[in-house]
């Protein structure tokens, strides 16, 4: 899941927490309508409340954009992480009044999307960049899921995954931002800093909002920090080890001759 931008800016999202809801959530939109078009990997169902159903301005556009973000996404996905889903990946874009009266309920945050069987997002009036990210973000829990339905990844790789891709195709950015690096420096000298394994719950979804935020930087650094070392080249074998294995300590000293114990030195390393 990906939480809504506030405050400092940071996001949050619970990846797991929500398999249950899929099927209690009824699709009610603003006009209780839903929009669907569909493109080669994706089915889109919008209902944010754009008045005109055309030109510039309009649903028909937003939902054209919509749609090659994420045919963008799933290219950079193939590309980036190796992750091809095969079938059709279902998206659904409410109005934001909508989704948050019918899911704003059941966080604790305010939430920008989830996947729970099928990516729903908060959505805008516009293509926004944070609209983008979310799509990005979302789109790397549902290949995952897609790849191997019943395996629960340590949420450190699924989160730490989803912000990744989701800085480095929809931002385009390389690495965190001066302001991740600042904070992780922050937290790593007030011992605030997660453990390997308290990150490798199956989500932080249990987590208050300073502890989720910690988590999802340092999930996020993690996955930085094999890419410095290996090269992003590693990334679509090391996600493609740990779906054939299921084995995460496999995964990563085939790819990166690491186990999570050298992992985690070398990761605090960094701060000292
Ligand atoms: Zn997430």
């Amino acid at each position: 899941m990906r939480r809504a931008e506030v405050g400092m800016g940071w996001k949050l999202g619970f990846a797991l927490l929500f398999f249950a809801l899929s099927a209690a959530a009824s699709d009610r939109g603003a006009d209780g309508k839903f929009d669907v078009r569909t493109s080669s990997h994706f089915v889109l169902h919008q209902d944010v409340d754009i008045d005109e159903s055309g030109g510039f301005h309009g649903s028909r556009r937003f939902e054209q954009q919509v749609l090659a973000t994420l045919e963008a996404a799933y290219e950079s996905l193939d590309r980036l992480l190796g992750l091809r889903p095969e079938r059709k990946l279902d998206v659904v874009v409410y109005d934001p009044a909508i989704f948050d009266q019918q899911f704003g309920g059941l966080f604790r945050f305010q939430a920008a999307g989830f996947y729970a069987g099928i990516i729903r997002v908060r959505g805008a009036s516009e293509l926004s960049i944070q609209l983008q990210r979310v799509l990005h973000h979302e789109l790397v829990h549902a290949a995952l899921d897609a790849a191997a339905p019943s395996l629960v990844l340590p949420a450190w790789i699924n989160e730490g995954g989803a912000e990744w891709f989701e800085a480095r195709a929809a931002l385009g950015a390389r690495g965190l931002s001066g302001r991740e690096w600042a904070a992780l420096r922050h937290w790593a000298a007030s011992g605030s800093l997660f453990s390997l394994s308290q990150l490798s719950v199956p989500a932080f979804s249990r987590m208050g909002a300073q502890n989720a935020q910690i988590a999802y930087v340092q999930s996020h650094a993690l996955i930085d920090f094999l890419v410095r070392n290996g090269g992003e080249r590693t990334l679509p074998r090391f996600y493609g080890e740990l779906i054939r294995s299921r084995d995460v300590e496999r995964a990563l000293k085939r790819v990166y001759r690491l186990d999570l114990r050298k992992l985690e030195a070398q990761f605090f390393d960094q701060f000292r």
